[in-house]
């Protein structure tokens, strides 16, 4: 079966047509800027442009950078304020006259990992994926079934948000050696191992491609792997959860 993939982030919004079955994008992925503002109607503007670009009639699967509940997103740590309590999935449906099933962007990398990645193969016991970029995302898994919208991303660090600590965007923002951030990141996956106790963590995102500057300074209990469909997670996992129940 093949659906559209839209992966919503702050700064690109990017789709392509999946094959489910095998995870396999159909065509170049075609990426349009985020819109500025990006408030519910621009956003949605842009997903039928990216519907449209592939003449798309069929089931479409959105991953958002928020929680999502049902289709309706439900918090707006950094996406536009109008988005809390908003039904996502509805308005997309109306601009796109497709079916449009949206889900949260780390849970849509981690059915993408569990399903043709790192995490394939891993249906016993627990697995955590971080997404590490602008946003701190996880998916969590338990016997392979998804947890959805478990925003560890936001648990408390020294009285900070962890996002504001340990993001990509924080290593940035600090000006962080790999050294320093490395050892912000183990302080935080180590809280999260306290929490959650995972088996395997799977570590995705941009920032993951450069993992040989930052794995040495992570000492954790769980199996530490890097994610393997990187980039296009996020697409293929909004796919796979597009996918009509
Ligand atoms: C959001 C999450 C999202 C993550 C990665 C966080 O700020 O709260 O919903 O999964 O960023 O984009």
């Amino acid at each position: 079966m093949e659906v559209l993939g839209i992966d919503i982030g702050g700064s690109g919004i990017k789709g392509a047509p999946v094959n489910i079955e095998t995870g396999e994008m159909l065509a170049e992925r075609f990426r349009i800027p985020t819109p500025k503002p990006a408030k519910p109607k621009a956003v949605a503007n842009t997903v039928a442009k990216i519907a449209e670009h592939f003449e798309w009639q069929g089931p479409i699967g959105c991953g958002f950078p928020a929680v999502v509940q049902h289709g309706i997103t439900r918090t707006a740590a950094n996406v536009h304020q109008k988005w809390v309590n908003f039904d996502a999935a509805t308005l997309f449906g109306e601009k796109t006259d497709c079916p449009v099933r949206v889900v949260n962007d780390a849970d849509a990398a981690g059915l993408a990992e569990m399903t043709f990645g790192a995490g394939q193969g891993r249906n016993k016991g627990v697995v955590l994926l971080v997404t590490i970029g602008t946003g701190l995302g996880t998916s969590l898994f338990t016997d392979g079934a998804l947890l959805p919208n478990t925003e560890l991303g936001h648990i408390e660090i020294d009285c900070d948000d962890a996002e504001l600590m340990a993001s990509n965007a924080a290593r940035k923002r600090d000006d962080l050696s790999w050294k320093k951030w490395g050892k912000r990141l183990n302080t935080y996956l180590t809280r999260l191992e306290a929490l959650v106790w995972p088996d395997l963590i799977i570590l995705g995102g941009g920032v993951s491609k450069k993992h040989e500057n930052f794995t040495p300074y992570l000492k954790l209990n769980a199996e530490l792997v890097i994610a393997e469909t990187f980039n296009h997670a996020g697409i293929i996992g909004a796919a796979l959860a597009g996918r009509p129940k």
